[in-house]
């Protein structure tokens, strides 16, 4: 038997080669319940993961088993009993252990990434393991498979367009002007899933946080292809451009929306970034849209995917800032009504609604906040992973843990990313309406992200004053006149909502 993971369900996962299982091997799924009752996830990411899962099942038939136990190792005795079964490395240190700890199990390499561990470790190794840099990584991905290249030479010349993407979002314009993403239509399956999650909550074996349905991201391999060619058609010209603004009644603008598919193994990274290069090939989209989205994919999702292993288990528990206040319960409650700043109540109404925002409000909005709170790390990162639908640990360990806490001291990043309201206001169209002024620090009207990240160059100076990248925000720090009473004005702030 093969045994598929729940992030494991795209054709890619049960082809026929060496590692893989044989055309007709009969497969294993396993829905543990444990995995619900542990933590208070999402309630539209339960719905997802589950749908996704049943989906894979029916259309599998009779070939598949699936189980539905109370955690992994008793659906595993149920369907098996001790007799071998074969899995593809799953994406968690806790799930890895697991198959690995079961003696009949055989566990086969990962799928659905773009680099195989040990040449990752062989460069990251060959870069001197302590600075790496995405840039160099995803450069040297684009030349290993070919992305983009010319020849030796980077597309168009030149290896990054950043320079013509990060723009501020149009004037005037309270939606991007581009096609609407792909969305789902619901079937029975989805029926079925939402009354179990109900009679799960009414038997009190669960609690959810968030708003669930209409499903709003793709359950099958064909919704899935869908919503990558909706992209690739309608979106993709616009995504480098916009690709860091902000529009408040526009939450997706022109991002793509296919992180859930591709981490429920729906969809390949190479199909993603082929196709994207084929549109540029024939015309159809312009190349800093293209290699804007190439950089997304082959670039950062495959580095995060890389140093979540290289890094090793204990990087998780990394806390370099020494951070340990608690998440307050509006937060933890996804309760945006209780926020006045008009951008994280905005963002946080997102989350709520539909477990996803774009990359700009989780890094800009939602984890400078809590970096600037000086918020638990390891809390910040559990409460991404259930809030989210594309959260998985794999995912987010890095990308909170490393990219947005800087509680690995700069292992993954050269800075702390978190801004003043000045930033905000540029990026987006948040702060017009908001009852606080983004250049006002102290007072009645002061933007709490600005008094936030002068506390916060305040609390850690001496490490920020070392680096070069933000000494210059210690020296403008030391000329504020009014240092003292932001100081005293944060104190008290508490567990107050902004
Ligand atoms: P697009 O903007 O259209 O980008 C295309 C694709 O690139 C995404 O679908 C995703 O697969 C990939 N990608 C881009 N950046 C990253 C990245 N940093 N890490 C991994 N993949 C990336 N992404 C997740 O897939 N799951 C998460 O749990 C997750 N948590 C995050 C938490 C924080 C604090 C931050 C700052 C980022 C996180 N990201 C996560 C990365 C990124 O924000 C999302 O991948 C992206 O917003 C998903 O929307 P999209 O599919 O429209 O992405």
């Amino acid at each position: 038997m093969h045994w598929l993971f729940g992030d494991q369900l795209g054709p890619h996962f049960i082809a026929s080669d060496e590692d893989g299982p044989g055309h007709d091997t009969p497969l294993l799924m396993i829905e543990a319940r444990s995995v619900f009752r542990r933590r208070r996830f999402h309630r539209a990411k339960a719905h997802l993961v589950l749908s996704a899962m049943r989906h894979r099942a029916a259309e599998l038939g009779d070939r598949v088993t699936y189980v539905k136990a109370d955690t992994y190792r008793e659906g595993l005795a149920r369907a098996v009993g001790s007799d071998p079964v074969t899995v593809h490395h799953p994406t968690s240190h806790a799930a890895l252990k697991l198959v690995r700890s079961l003696p009949h199990v055989r566990v086969g390499p990962p799928r659905g990434f773009l680099v195989p561990q040990g040449d990752f470790a062989a460069w990251a190794d060959g870069h001197g393991g302590g600075r790496l840099r995405q840039e160099d990584f995803y450069r040297w991905v684009r030349r290993h498979h070919d992305l983009l290249m010319e020849g030796d030479a980077p597309a168009g010349g030149r290896w990054n367009y950043d320079h013509d993407n990060r723009e501020a979002p149009p004037r005037g314009q309270k939606v991007l002007q581009v096609d609407a993403p792909y969305r789902p239509r619901e079937d029975e399956i989805d029926d079925e899933v939402r009354r179990d999650l109900d009679r799960w909550e009414r038997d009190g074996d669960v609690t959810f946080v968030g708003h669930d349905g209409p499903r709003s991201f793709p359950a099958t391999r064909t919704e899935a292809r869908a919503a990558l060619k909706r992209f690739i058609d309608r979106r993709l010209g616009t995504f480098g451009p916009y690709e860091d603004a902000m529009l408040a009644a526009d939450p997706a603008m022109s991002h793509s929306l296919l992180s859930a598919p591709l981490n429920l193994g729906l969809l390949d990274p190479m199909e993603c970034v082929e196709q994207a290069e084929t549109a540029w090939r024939s015309g159809h989209a312009p190349l800093n849209s293209v290699e804007g989205f190439v950089r997304q994919i082959a670039g950062w999702r495959e580095y995060v995917w890389q140093l979540y292993w290289y890094f090793g288990e204990q990087y998780r528990h990394s806390n370099a800032l020494r951070h340990t206040a608690p998440l307050p319960t509006w937060w933890q409650d996804l309760d945006a009504e209780a926020v006045r700043a008009r951008c994280l109540s905005t963002v946080l109404a997102e989350v709520r609604d539909t477990g996803w925002t774009h990359h700009i409000p989780r890094l800009m909005v939602l984890g400078s906040h809590a970096l600037q709170r000086g918020w638990d790390p390891a809390a910040v990162t559990d409460w991404f992973h259930r809030c989210f639908v594309d959260g998985y640990d794999w995912v987010m360990v890095p990308n909170v843990v490393g990219m947005s806490q800087y509680a690995d001291g700069g292992r993954m990043t050269t800075k702390p990313y978190t801004s003043g309201g000045a930033y905000l206001n540029r990026m987006s169209d948040l702060c017009g309406p908001c009852r606080y002024r983004p250049r006002e620090r102290t007072g009645e009207r002061a933007c709490p992200y600005t008094a936030g990240y002068w506390a916060f160059f305040d609390r850690h100076r001496d490490r920020l004053a070392r680096n070069q990248r933000t000494a210059r925000s210690v020296r403008q720090l030391d000329q504020l006149a009014d240092l003292a009473e932001v100081r005293r004005q944060e104190r008290n702030r508490g567990e107050t909502p902004p």
